[in-house]
């Protein structure tokens, strides 16, 4: 008879390099009533009231059924919408899928036999924290490169001088607009970076739609370049999780060999589709927070807060006097949450998402009353 295997701590049965793993930590999602949430950029608007109803009309028999495998009829207006071929699109499970299955599928875990530049995952630092995770989980070798003082993109001529970055990296990530900072990048400098580069280069454009200039055309000029967007932002569809990538058509094909049979559930895919029937609606929220953006800039500024300029759905903020961390307790306790990060070279510095015009009333009024009982 075959015995169990005596287990005393199962944390050994993990391979080495997960053991002493920290994973992902996202923005917290607590349940406080009357809580004005700031703290991971989602929408503050719904979705179009057309959604809504095509969603919960698609609740019916229907959940039974396995939803389409490759989110065909998605894929076919994200064609349109972006004028290519349904086969440079790949829908994932929110992005955050594809950018996994994207470091699966390029890099090498690390290994005395495979030459450093296979398993090298490289990205501009800071940036999505998630990034340095995903290298880890696949055993892969994560490689931040410093962005200038400013979160400025460093120029190629820059790059090859510092030595940091790697031109035939097996993966390169830029977030652009850049997160946690907001800001925006020029096509024509990402165009530059994408000619020097070798290996796959994903441009994660997860707050694009808030910004001046978008580089989709460089995924479908280029076959090594990968853009990668997602409904969660700027489309108010975080519960849902549906995001995409658009690349070659042969570099889509060998990333749906690597999917799981049906990543995409169904309801996300009839919410996505159904929001790309009602673009004006999202155009108008776009300006709304845009203009948000702006009054709240103004307004810290005002205040002597450093403020820097955002292309996105959030600023990075540093408070006048007082610790980051200070506000950020100081703020929940006024049942706000924005976003603090612990790490040594952000911890000065708040990330707020915008959020309606109520929200950002809310926001200023509390930082006034905080500022004054100091
Ligand atoms: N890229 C960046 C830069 C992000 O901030 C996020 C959201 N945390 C994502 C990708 C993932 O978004 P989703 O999985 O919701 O599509």
């Amino acid at each position: 008879m075959l015995r169990p295997m005596a287990v005393r701590n199962p944390t050994l049965l993990f391979r080495p390099h997960l053991r002493e793993l920290h994973g992902y930590t996202p923005g917290e999602q607590p349940k406080i009533r009357g809580l004005i949430k700031l703290n991971t950029n989602e929408n503050p608007y719904p979705p179009a009231p057309k959604v809504l109803k095509v969603t919960q009309q698609a609740v019916d028999g229907r959940l039974r059924l396995y939803p389409n495998p490759t989110a065909d009829a998605l894929r076919e207006k994200l064609a349109r919408f972006h004028g290519c071929d349904p086969l440079q699109i790949i829908v994932g499970n929110g992005s955050d899928e594809l950018l996994a299955m994207a470091v699966r599928a390029f890099s090498e875990p690390m290994s005395r036999e495979v030459p450093p530049h296979f398993s090298r995952v490289q990205f501009f630092w800071p940036s999505y924290s998630l990034y340095p995770i995903l290298a880890q989980i696949h055993g892969a070798t994560p490689i931040k490169v410093p962005l200038a003082a400013d979160f400025g993109l460093p120029s190629v001529k820059e790059l090859k001088k510092g030595k940091i970055w790697d031109f035939r990296a097996a993966l390169s990530l830029v977030t652009t607009p850049n997160a946690p900072s907001g800001r925006g990048y020029r096509t024509a400098d990402l165009e530059a970076l994408c000619e020097a580069q070798k290996g796959i280069i994903i441009l994660d454009e997860a707050y694009v739609d808030f910004a001046e200039e978008n580089a989709l055309e460089l995924a479908l000029n280029y076959p090594h370049v990968i853009v990668s967007r997602t409904f969660s932002k700027a489309y108010s569809l975080c519960f849902q999780r549906v995001g995409y990538f658009v690349a070659h058509p042969k570099v889509i094909e060998g990333l749906q060999k690597t999917r799981d049979s049906y990543n995409v559930n169904g309801l996300g895919q009839v919410a996505a589709e159904a929001t790309l029937d009602a673009l004006p609606y999202y155009h108008k929220n776009f300006d709304r927070i845009k203009k948000s953006r702006a009054r709240l800039h103004r307004e810290l500024a005002g205040m002597g807060w450093a403020v820097l300029p955002s292309q996105t759905n959030f600023i990075l903020t540093r408070p006048a006097q007082g610790s980051a961390e200070y506000w950020l307790g100081a703020l929940r306790d006024k049942k706000l949450l924005v976003r603090w990060f612990s790490a040594p070279d952000m911890n000065e510095w708040l990330r707020i998402s915008i959020g309606s015009e109520t929200e950002v009333d809310a926001l200023l009024q509390a930082i006034r009353q905080i500022q004054a009982s100091a």
